[in-house]
C-alpha cells in the first residue's frame, strides 16, 4: 500500500517511516501541493484538512497528524493552538517562555500531549487514531536536545528519573510519546484492515 505523508517535516517523516515503514510505501509530500490553513478548530479537523488536500492532489491515500498540548491549569489550553501559543509567528523558545510565565506560582502542573493521526483514501474512507502522553510542565527549562516544548515536558510513564523529553534519546521518547503511540495505533489498525 502506498501512503503519502501530508507533513513536509523530515523529522516527522523519519518517525512515521520508523513505525510504518515495513507496512506501507511512504511517499514524500509533493512540492506542488500548497499548505492548507489549519483552521478546523480541532486536532481531528485539522488532520482531515491536511490529509484530504494531499489525497485530492495525488489520488493516493494520505496520512496527516496534528498535535496539541492540553494543560490542566489552563483549562486545556493551548490545545489546538499549541504552535501559536505566544502569537501567530511565535518561536518554540517564545512559546516555552510564555508557558513558564502563565504557570508561574501554579503548583498543579499536569498536562497531556495528544496526537491524532488520520488516513484518508480517495474513496472517502477514513481511519482515525489517537495517542496521548500525560506529564507535567517543569518549572524551568531543562537543557538538552529536542524541539517545541520538549525542554519543559516531563512525561509520567516509564520515567522514574523525572527527565524531560529533551533529556531522552529519540528511541526513549518515541516509545512513550503521543506521536509514537498514535502511529503505533495506526500501524495496528492498518494491519487489522
Ligand atoms: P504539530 O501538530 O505536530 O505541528 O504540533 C503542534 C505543536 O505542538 C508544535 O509546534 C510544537 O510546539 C508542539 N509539539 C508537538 N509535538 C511535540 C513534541 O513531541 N515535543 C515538543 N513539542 C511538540
Amino acid at each position: 500500500m502506498q501512503l503519502v505523508c501530508a507533513t513536509a517535516n523530515p523529522h516527522k517523516v523519519d518517525e512515521i517511516a520508523a513505525v510504518l515503514g515495513d507496512l506501507v510505501e511512504l511517499i514524500a509530500r509533493p512540492d506542488h501541493v500548497p499548505d492548507v490553513v489549519e483552521d478546523a478548530g480541532t486536532l481531528e479537523g485539522n488532520a482531515r484538512l491536511k490529509a484530504r488536500a494531499i489525497c485530492d492532489a495525488t489520488g493516493l491515500p494520505a496520512v496527516a497528524d496534528d498535535t496539541g498540548l492540553f494543560v490542566d491549569a489552563l483549562g486545556g489550553e493551548p490545545g489546538v493552538e499549541t504552535a501559536y501559543f505566544a502569537g501567530p509567528h511565535a518561536t518554540f523558545a517564545e512559546n516555552r517562555a510564555k508557558m513558564l510565565r502563565v504557570l508561574d506560582g501554579v503548583t498543579e502542573r499536569g498536562a497531556a500531549f495528544v496526537t491524532v493521526a488520520l488516513v484518508v483514501w480517495p474513496t472517502g474512507e477514513e481511519l482515525l487514531v489517537r495517542g496521548e502522553c500525560r506529564g507535567i510542565i517543569a518549572d524551568a527549562e531543562r537543557s538538552g536536545r529536542g524541539w517545541g516544548y520538549d525542554p519543559l515536558f516531563v512525561p509520567v510513564d516509564h520515567n522514574p528519573e523525572g527527565r524531560t523529553f529533551s533529556q531522552m534519546t529519540d528511541d526513549e521518547k518515541n516509545a512513550i510519546s503521543h506521536r509514537g503511540r498514535a502511529f503505533a495505533a495506526l500501524r495496528d489498525a492498518l494491519m487489522a484492515r
